[in-house]
Order: structure tokens, then sequence, then C-alpha cells
């Protein structure tokens, strides 16, 4: 789906130049979930804002669906941003509004009206397992349950890729745990593709496959033997022989 080939981003201010990325290699499958991590400043959130089209490489070559984003017009940029990309960040008290509802805040980007834009916004509060919340005002919600409405708006425009930058950087173990559950279950269900930003290693050991930065670049690579999907098949096949 993915691939990044000697990727680099120099950012330019009026007395310095910060190479943020310095020949970074990464090829991201179809329907992948997983997690970046490296120290502060190590170049993740770039990487993100790359693969993500908020931003352009200062070269290399990045390829999405086999099309390379240094020659995209800046039309077909805004276009990917938009509709194939979903962005989740780990402060999204910004862009949502607390004194509307979780379910309000759901349907205001949602490009539909009346009763389509409505269901649209349950099923999206549904998928992300808010229902009971729908009526709430958004700052009588806890933190992580802010988190996954923000979850449920980056999946309005339904992205085939999700991407999210420190999403649990605000919020404790716990919920940090339930909201990469969260992921997981979208990823499985949905087969959208994941990739999660992180400087926690315990989060990161809980995807199918770790990537390290540093300085750049990628620094090393941990890939799970058994992806949890192909887990959970096994065990619910297994559990399912065992009833019969
Ligand atoms: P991380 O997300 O891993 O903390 P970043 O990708 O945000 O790292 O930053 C990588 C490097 O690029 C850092 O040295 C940072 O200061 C620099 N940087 C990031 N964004 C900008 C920008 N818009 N202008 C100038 N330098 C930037
Ligand atoms: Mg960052």
């Amino acid at each position: 789906m993915i691939h990044c080939d000697g990727l680099v981003k120099i950012y330019k201010t009026a007395d310095l130049e910060v190479f943020a990325l310095q020949g970074l290699d990464l090829h991201i499958e179809d329907g992948e979930l997983m997690a970046i991590i490296g120290n502060s400043g190590s170049g993740k959130s770039t990487l993100l804002n790359m693969l993500g089209g908020l931003d352009r490489p200062t070269a290399g070559t990045l390829t999405v669906d086999g099309k390379d984003m240094l020659k995209m017009t800046e039309r077909e940029r805004v276009r990917y941003k938009r509709h194939s990309v979903g962005f989740v960040w780990q402060n999204n008290a910004r862009n949502l509004i607390p004194y509307l509802t979780a379910l309000e805040n759901v349907e205001l980007p949602i490009l539909l009206s009346g009763r389509r834009k409505r269901l649209r916004a349950l099923e999206l509060l549904e998928s992300v397992g808010l229902m009971h919340r729908a009526r709430n005002k958004l700052h009588q919600l806890s933190g992580g349950e802010q988190q996954r409405v923000a979850i449920a708006i980056a999946l309005a425009n339904q992205p085939r890729l999700l991407l999210a930058d420190e999403p649990t950087g605000s919020v404790d173990s716990k919920m940090a745990d339930q909201i990469l559950d969260l992921f997981r279950e979208l990823n499985r269900k949905l087969g959208i593709t994941i990739v999660i930003v992180t400087h926690d290693p315990l989060l990161a050991k809980k995807v199918d496959r770790v990537v390290a930065i540093r300085d750049g670049k990628i620094s090393s690579e941990m890939i799970r033997r058994k992806s949890y999907a192909e887990e959970l098949e096994e065990l619910e096949r297994g559990i399912a022989q065992e009833e019969e």
C-alpha cells in the first residue's frame, strides 16, 4: 500500500535546516496494524505527516497505491488527505466541541444530511463502543471516551488508512490499553490499515509490527510471528470445535 524509499524531509527555517528524515525506507502492507516508536525528535510525527499527505517530502520516493506523492498535484494531495486518511492526535480537544454532545460532534464532519447523517454518526459511535454516551455533552466524557469520539470522527470519511500520533499520550495506562484494543478491533472488522506513533514500549508490543526510528531512519523492526488476527481466528476455531 505504502512504500517509502530514501525518504528525506528537511525543514528550512530562517537560520537553520533540520534534517527530520534522513533517507527512511519503510513498506506498509494493506491491512497492517503497526506501531512506530522512537525518542522525541526522531522524526515520528514528520513521517506520519508525510504518510497522510499533510506535508510533502523533500526528496526520496513515497508511493501510495502506486501513486508518487512527490509527483501528485496539490489537488490530488488534498484529495488523498481528505478521502483516504483519518487522523487521530494526542490532544483532540482543539477539534472537538465541549458543549455539543458526542453525537453532535461526530455528525459535524459528515458530508450527508438528515437521516443519513444521523445514521452514519450512530454507526460510527457504535463502532467505537460509545452508543450509550451519544447524548452526553463532550465535556462530561472521560479522556478515554473523548478519544473514542475523535477516533469515530477520524473514521467519518471511511478512510483506508488511520494515522494516530501518540493517541494514548494523555490518558492513563488502563485507558491506553482500551484504546489499543479498539484500534485492533477496527483493524480487524473494517480491514483498515493503522499506523500508531507511540513512545510507550508496552503498547507497541501489542501490535503486529513495531518499527523504531532514530535520527530520521528506521533503526530496528520487530514483527510478531503470528498476528493478533490470526491468533483470534485460531482461538475462535478452537473454541467452536470444543463446543461441537
Ligand atoms: P517526533 O515526532 O519523533 O518527536 P518530529 O517529527 O516532530 O519528531 O521532529 C523531527 C525533527 O524535526 C525535530 O528536530 C523537530 O524539532 C523538527 N521539526 C519538526 N517539525 C518542524 C517544523 N515544522 N519546522 C522546523 N523543524 C521541525
Ligand atoms: Mg511527535
